[in-house]
């Protein structure tokens, strides 16, 4: 059996699991704004790759990990700038290796309010490009969407040094449990698809790359994510002149700029609607 197809399958029973015991499972239905009432305090940033793993490889010569970090970086610096109140982190600031779990586990133990993905693009159709912004679902947009996150995902199972039997069986038994802590999520699902618009506007405002728009799929690195988490892909490295684009220090800062600008008009919007949820309670009393 597939992966994709097990994934579905899994997916297909724990719904039909939960609606069958509906009354014991109503908290994971949640209504968006009964439990969205944090304000933005800890924002994690997540240069994807690093070290042994570069991510994609341009024909130039470029790398997804050294792009991806100058990017984070960058922004890393503006939202400091722009929201000084709020405590930025990367999950690595130099070339290292950092497991994919790891990444949204930092977020999750940092107790973070936004997890922001950095990676780049690559695809075999050498023509592609632009700029896409995805969040965490098992039912992916289509075929393409699912293609890349099996690309982003690869890295668990190289790495891991397991024979393919075993990482099979560990990824049913982790998929089964992530896909039951998704469906609990339905609050932050909500939220990481607005944030995911927000980041996508502004990025294709800010950079003019053609709009891919905003998808969804099964990425490992927003696994168990307790926050709105989204990945952003900045830009096509298999695409010759996107990969000249995406060479420029330059570039790098106008990307940042404009996922920044996406980030703090989502942070703006949340920190509103904690401050009413906090003055309604005041009200109340
Ligand atoms: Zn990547």
């Amino acid at each position: 059996m597939n992966r994709r197809y097990l994934k579905s399958t899994l997916y297909a029973v724990a719904v039909f699991a939960l609606l069958l015991f509906a009354p014991a499972s109503q908290a994971f239905f949640v209504e968006p704004s009964s439990e969205a009432s944090n304000p933005v305090d800890v924002i994690v940033i997540d240069p994807g790759h690093g070290g042994v793993d570069s991510g994609a490889l341009g024909r130039g010569g470029l790398t997804e990990k050294d792009v991806v970090l100058g990017v984070a970086m960058g922004l890393r610096d503006v939202l400091r700038e722009r929201l000084p109140e709020v405590k930025v982190l990367l999950t690595r600031e130099n070339d290292t290796f950092i497991p994919l779990e790891e990444r949204i586990g930092l977020a999750n133990s940092a107790h973070a309010d936004i997890f922001i993905s950095i990676h780049v693009n690559a695809a075999r159709n050498k023509k592609a490009s632009g700029v896409e912004t995805f969040f965490l679902s098992y039912l992916p947009t289509d075929a393409e969407a699912m293609e890349l996150a099996e690309a982003e995902n690869r890295v668990v199972q190289q790495k891991s040094g397991k024979s393919d039997d075993e990482v099979n069986s560990e990824v049913a038994t982790n998929d089964l449990k992530n896909i039951l802590h998704d469906l609990a999520q339905s609050v932050t699902h909500h939220e990481s698809s607005a944030l995911a618009e927000a980041i996508q506007v502004s990025m294709v405002k800010g950079t003019g790359r053609p709009d891919r728009g905003v998808k969804q799929a099964p990425f490992t690195v927003l696994e168990g994510a307790s926050m709105p988490a989204v990945l952003v892909e900045v830009g096509f490295i298999s695409n010759r002149r996107e990969e000249r684009w995406l060479k420029g220090v330059k570039v790098h800062k106008r990307i940042a700029d404009s996922i920044a600008h996406g980030i703090t008009e989502f942070a703006v919007e949340v920190n509103r609607r904690a401050a009413r949820i906090k003055s309604d309670e005041r009200a109340e009393r």
